[in-house]
């Protein structure tokens, strides 16, 4: 028969062997979690990736001296800005007094058409994507008059130019 000691000796063996098997699962399931969250990210970074900011294309006519800028609230909506914001801007960069109406914004004057998505383009570079991560996730804020870009994506905060953003 084997002393009280012996047997307290071979279960404390049993155990810490049970132990080590624990782990050895844990640590197995673990990686594979890791394993299938790192997966998971990068089928998520992918699909942010291909799901980039699409901007639409503007719908420029001419009726008269004026031109209409037809879809010129879904820009507003596809950047997450204000309507007021990004048309302060174009008004600016036309030398314009535009207004929205409805869906639309009319311009006095034949304004060029291509020259809107041009504008758009330059918006979105300087008030919409960030300049550290280059990710379109953005929101504005003011400090003091001052605008910052706030990246949603990487944390980064940016001094904006104006008040169009
Ligand atoms: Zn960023």
């Amino acid at each position: 028969m084997r002393s009280r000691q012996q047997n307290t000796a071979v279960m404390t063996k049993n155990i810490k062997a049970l132990f080590t098997l624990f782990s050895m699962v844990n640590a197995d399931k673990s990686y594979e979690t890791l394993l299938s969250r790192i997966q998971g990210d990068l089928v998520n970074a992918s699909k942010k990736d291909s799901a980039r900011l699409e901007i639409p294309k503007p719908q420029i006519i001419w009726v008269g001296q004026r031109t209409i800028f037809r879809n010129f609230m879904e820009f507003p909506k596809a950047l997450r800005r204000e309507p007021e914001k990004l048309l302060l801007y174009l008004n600016k960069e036309l030398a314009s007094a535009g207004y929205i109406a409805g869906e639309r914004v009319f311009f006095l004057g034949r304004k060029e058409p291509s020259s809107f998505g041009a504008l758009i383009e330059r918006y979105v570079k300087d008030y919409v994507i960030c300049p550290v991560c280059q990710s379109p996730d953005t929101r504005t804020e003011k400090v003091k008059k001052l605008g910052f870009l706030v990246c949603e994506a990487c944390g980064a905060r940016s001094s904006i130019k104006g008040n169009y953003a």
